[in-house]
Order: C-alpha cells, then structure tokens, then sequence
C-alpha cells in the first residue's frame, strides 16, 4: 500500500460523531466576531444571549420540553452528575434510596458509587439476556426511602432500548423522581419527556454530529434539586460559569437537524444495520447478536464471535482502515469484560469477543459491504491462532 492512503471506515458513531458541516458554520461567528460575553450588557454580548436562547428553543424542540426546562452542562457526564447528585442531595430529608439498572454507563454508575459513599443506598437492577429491564423490577424494589429512579434510555454497548415509558408510568404513580440518560438516543429517535414520563433527561452533543464538550440537562419545572456547579448567576442560577456559545450553538444546530432528518436516517440506517447483522450471521459460524433484536438503536450491532478476540479483531480492521469498538470508548484501554455484556448473562470469553459497530449520517452501504469481505478474513486467521481452539477446549458446542 506504500504511498496509497487506506480509505477510512468509520463505524464508531456511538464513541462519537464527526461535526455535521452546517454545525461547524453555524459555531465559527461565535468562536470569531461574536466573541461577546453572553452576560455583557452590550451588544455583542446580546447577540451571545440572544443564539443561546435560540438555541435551548432547538433543543427542547427536539425533545418535546420547554426551553425553560433545558440547562446546558459541559458534557453528557456532567449532565448525569447533575441529575443524580442535585436530586439526591436536595431530598435527603424524604429518603436515601436511589433504583438505577445494573448497564448504564458508568457517568451513571460511577456517581452512584460516589453516593453510596456518602451514605445513599442503591439498588442495580438486573437485566434479562437481552438487556431490558423489567419495570416490575422497578416497582418490587421501591421503598419508602426512594427518592430517584435512573434508568438508560438506550445501552451504548449493545443498543437495547429500555422501556422508559413504561417504567414512568411506575415513578409516577409512586411520585419519584424519574432520571434517563438519553445520551445514545437524543437525535437517533423519537424522544419525547412527557410520552417518556422522565422528570430529568440527559444528552450530549458529540453523539448527534455536534461538537464535544458541551451537553444538556432537561429538568422538568418544579423538579427540586441542587446546582452543581456554584459561581455566577448563568442558566437561570442553575450552572454557573460563563457559557460554552460556540458549543451551545453547535448543539441547537445538530438537534434542529436531527430532528429534521431523523425519519429518514431510522429507515436508513435501519435497512443498513439489518444488512450488517444478516451478513455477519451468514458469513461467519459461531455468531452472536448481543442486546435486542428488535429493541435497539437503528445504528447498532454488537456481536459475539467465539474463538476471535476483541481487541485483536478490533486492531485488525483499523489496519483495513475499518474503525469500530469492543464497548463503551471509555474503558476501551481496560481489559476487563463489559460490565454490560456480563449482566446480560455472557460469559467472560463471549464478553472479550464482542465487537460494536454503530453506523450513523455518513455510513454507506459500500462501507457495510466492506466490512463484510474482511471481517470474516480477520476471524479465520485469529481462529487459526486461537489457543482455546487449538487446545482443544473450543469445541463448539
Ligand atoms: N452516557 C452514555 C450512555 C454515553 O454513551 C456517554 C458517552 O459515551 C455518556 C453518558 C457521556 O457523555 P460525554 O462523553 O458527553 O460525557
């Protein structure tokens, strides 16, 4: 190949998305002229205001909410801190028990730790072999100390979508607060909060072709919790610090063109996910499809390929140009199994032989087809090197 430039095949979409050009455009004034200082007095800082709150109307659009209820934060992970630490410190006084499942991400889980820690108790749910909840489940482990309920919207590993509406329904008649981290779906799907039955919803801009570092957080009105961030008096007094513009409009931008073009996209990457699944199941034996076969994202497969390695299958398709992942990006530089894949009942060696694809606005069906000529010349070579198979011990069964 030497001089020839390998052709890139980026099918990581839910580790993040390449900015949309129209939401590159719409962010570059406010990175140059439009410098103001959103709480400056004159014009240029106006001008600032003025495209956040055009903005915050793009996103609650998006969302079925009111602008009101839309709090930028600085990511997806400050959003679900914000959600889960704000209420449990602004109820304490009625109850210390929080209910989330036992797959969300760790931005979830790991502030839930920090909770527990400080004294909160926390039930994780598990999971069936698909990785649903079961929102009986929910309502068998509320008690009278229950005061927040955190439940994924949609898995970023294996694209399970959990039912939210139906849980709500539980929350609700319960009267506890009701949590989803929409970070995977926001942009991808309908979202609605009032057909969800959420209270509080996360999102985060670098999932929906926007820029990173810049997320939101929808409170519902009269939701009690506490800031997070103390300072000056922005977002209503509800996250201090001088507004990311550029990124707030980054993200009104990619919401105002999510939502015009999700139909399409669903159908789209749906019929091209399809594709992806059927052929990786035909092409190569001893193949699994990890989360809900109906239940999940239209840009998500993860499979499960005995006697093949993750992170070998992954290194050898980045060396075809081909990008994809063995889980969540964050922990992808850890070898431990998916904390996901082993709720839903694999085990240690199909959880290390997992491999995601999420497709997402520039994935063609030539790049499927791609994936399916060299991927199953990836596994046969690994398969030849597996120790499991040549010891004997890989005998399918
Ligand atoms: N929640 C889910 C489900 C995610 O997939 C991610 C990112 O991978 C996050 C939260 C964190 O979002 P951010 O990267 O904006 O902090």
């Amino acid at each position: 190949m030497k001089g020839e430039e390998v052709k890139r095949v980026y099918l990581d979409y839910a580790a993040t998305t390449p900015v949309h050009p129209d939401v590159l455009k719409a962010m570059i004034p406010y990175l140059s002229d439009a410098f103001g200082n959103p709480s400056s007095l004159y014009s240029c800082g106006r001008e600032a205001k003025g495209a956040i709150e055009e903005a915050r109307v793009k996103v609650a659009d998006l969302i079925g909410a009111q602008d009101e209820e839309i709090v930028f934060t600085g990511s997806g992970t400050e959003a679900d801190n914000f959600a889960i630490k704000g209420v449990a410190f602004a109820n304490e006084s009625k109850g210390n028990h929080i209910i989330t499942s036992s797959i969300e991400h760790h931005a979830v889980t790991e502030t839930c730790k920090f909770l527990e820690r400080k004294g909160f108790s926390v039930t994780y749910l598990p999971v069936d072999e698909y990785g649903l909840v079961d929102p009986h489940d929910v309502k068998k482990a509320i008690t009278g100390k229950t005061i927040l309920i955190s439940v994924m919207h949609a898995n970023n590993e294996m694209g399970t979508i959990e039912p939210i509406a139906e849980i709500g329904r539980v929350t609700k008649e319960a009267g506890i607060y009701y949590h989803t981290d929409a970070v995977q779906t926001v942009g991808h799907i309908p979202v609605d909060v009032n057909e969800l039955g959420v209270d509080l919803l996360s999102m985060s801009a670098h999932k929906l072709c926007g820029p990173k570092g810049i997320g939101a957080l929808y409170i519902r009105k009269g939701t009690k919790l506490i800031p997070f961030m103390h300072g000056g008096e922005q977002e209503r007094r509800r996250r201090a610090s001088t507004e990311n513009v550029p990124g707030i409009v980054g993200l009104g931008t990619a919401a105002e063109l999510a939502r015009q073009e999700m139909d399409e996209e669903v159908q789209r990457l749906t019929h091209l996910r399809n594709q992806l699944i059927k052929g990786l199941l035909e092409r190569i034996d001893h193949v699994r499809l990890n989360g809900h076969p109906q239940k999940r994202l239209p840009n998500n497969i993860n499979v499960s390929i005995d006697f093949a390695e993750g992170e070998s299958m992954l290194l050898n398709l980045d060396l075809e140009g081909i990008c994809a992942s063995t889980g969540s990006a964050c922990s992808s530089s850890s070898l431990e199994p998916s904390h996901v894949l082993l709720a839903m009942g694999l085990a240690h060696e199909q959880a290390h032989c997992s491999l995601r694809f999420t497709l997402g606005k520039w994935t063609t069906e030539e790049e499927i087809g791609q994936v399916l000529e060299v991927l199953p010349r990836i596994v046969a070579k690994l398969r030849a090197m597996s120790p499991l198979l040549t010891s004997g011990r890989g005998k399918h069964a």
